[in-house]
């Protein structure tokens, strides 16, 4: 008899033919998780099971925080006897009170119980054995599972996992990372669908600090846990924004900014085989994320921008900044890049026209490049 942790899936069971292939990287990935803890992982009968654990609840948490899981139970394996079953059972609810349900599950039909009667016989051991327990058969507090596969398995509590789709399975992307509390959640939104993620973070000294530049790389490592590393794209961005501050209309400072952060950061997105960019942005938040700002800073790269924030409230937000532990990083006080040259006034509906005659007294060519030329790239574990 030993303890194991039960592992189920969701959306990864739709998959049809390529199931296969996403219940490898989920395993590797489960595995990837456990190692600190010396976790046996193994895939059986369509099921992910982790055994010989140095500490069952921190491979709970662990477990439950790898992208496609659905939940996890802590069970106990035993071999196929109703004896040895109907004792692990009894030990299993005797700390439990309140209403019950037993619940069958047959797949090896050499065993000679039907799911049925083996649901029966176990309820009735341990109600026998049990005087606080009571069957509820439709709205019960505890459901007992007992199933008997390749050996019998007994599990009496589900907790609830991140879901999503395993890492490495839905593509690469880009995320533009601030230091702020958005755009960490803009990159988990994608992550948690599969994404595997590289940042990109533009900082501008002397006018950016080291303590800016340490804050977005503790972020990039909370982000980091679920993929097993990051790598963080450092971007020289002091040039640009002089430039911009000295040559462009102050009220439009902003909105060429972000153009150029797009520019450089789609040509190192492909450096690193991305497909899209990521950003934190929620429509309306600031005079660069409305309507007509966004359609000037799209227009510029042909890469899709994806935007997972921009319906969701800032403290919608914020909940999920707590919930992945990314807020407390989020809210110290350093400079940010865009902070430094912020306009009293910016436009709120610039128009995508006059967008390349103010541009046309910069090299943008030039610009560009020397950034992706002098990026830093570091590699957060
Ligand atoms: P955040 O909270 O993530 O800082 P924000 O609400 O402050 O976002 P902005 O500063 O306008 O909004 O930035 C919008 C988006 O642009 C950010 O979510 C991020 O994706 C990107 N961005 C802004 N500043 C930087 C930067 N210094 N480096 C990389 N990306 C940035
Ligand atoms: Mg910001």
């Amino acid at each position: 008899m030993r303890q194991v942790l039960l592992v189920r899936y969701g959306e990864v069971f739709l998959k049809g033919a390529n199931r296969p292939h996403f219940l490898k990287v989920l395993t590797d990935n489960i595995k990837r998780a456990v190692k600190p803890l010396n976790g046996h992982v193994w895939l059986s009968d369509s099921r992910v099971y982790v055994s010989d654990f140095t500490d069952l609840q921190a491979c709970i948490d662990r477990v439950s925080k790898v992208f496609g899981v659905y939940s996890v139970s802590p069970a106990v394996e035993m071999e196929k006897d109703l004896d040895v079953i109907g004792e692990a059972c009894v030990q299993m609810m005797a700390p439990l009170s309140g209403t019950f349900k037993v619940l069958g599950k047959r797949s090896d039909k050499k065993f000679p119980m039907n799911s049925m009667e083996l649901a029966a016989e176990i309820g009735h051991r341990v109600l026998e054995a049990n005087p606080n327990l009571r069957v509820d058969v439709h709205t019960p507090e505890h459901r007992l599972t007992v199933e008997i596969r390749d050996n019998a398995y007994i599990c009496v509590r589900e907790i609830l996992a991140v879901g999503g789709m395993p890492t490495g399975t839905g593509g690469k992307a880009a995320l533009l990372l601030s230091g702020g509390i958005d755009s960490p959640v803009a990159g988990y939104q994608l992550m948690k669908r599969g994404v595997r993620l590289c940042a990109i973070h533009f900082q501008s000294p002397p006018y950016t600090g080291e303590l800016a530049r340490d804050k977005v790389l503790q972020l990039a490592k909370k982000l980091a846990w679920y993929s097993g590393g990051m790598r963080v794209y450092l971007v020289p961005f002091t040039r640009c924004q002089l430039e911009i501050h000295e040559k462009c209309p102050e009220e439009l400072g902003t909105l060429i900014t972000r153009r150029f952060m797009m520019r450089i950061a789609e040509r190192i997105a492909k450096q690193f085989g991305a497909l899209a960019l990521i950003t934190g942005e929620s429509l309306g938040q600031v005079a660069s994320q409305t309507m007509e700002a966004l359609c000037c800073t799209d227009a510029v790269v042909t890469m899709p921008v994806f935007r997972p924030l921009i319906g969701l409230d800032k403290t919608e937000i914020m909940a999920v900044a707590e919930k992945i532990d990314t807020y407390e990083t989020s809210i110290l006080p350093y400079e940010d890049c865009c902070t430094v040259f912020t306009p009293r006034h910016p436009v709120t509906k610039p128009k995508l026209e006059t967008m390349p005659k103010v541009e046309a007294k910069l090299d943008v060519e030039a610009l560009v490049s020397e950034a992706v030329e002098g990026t830093e790239m570091v590699i957060v574990e």
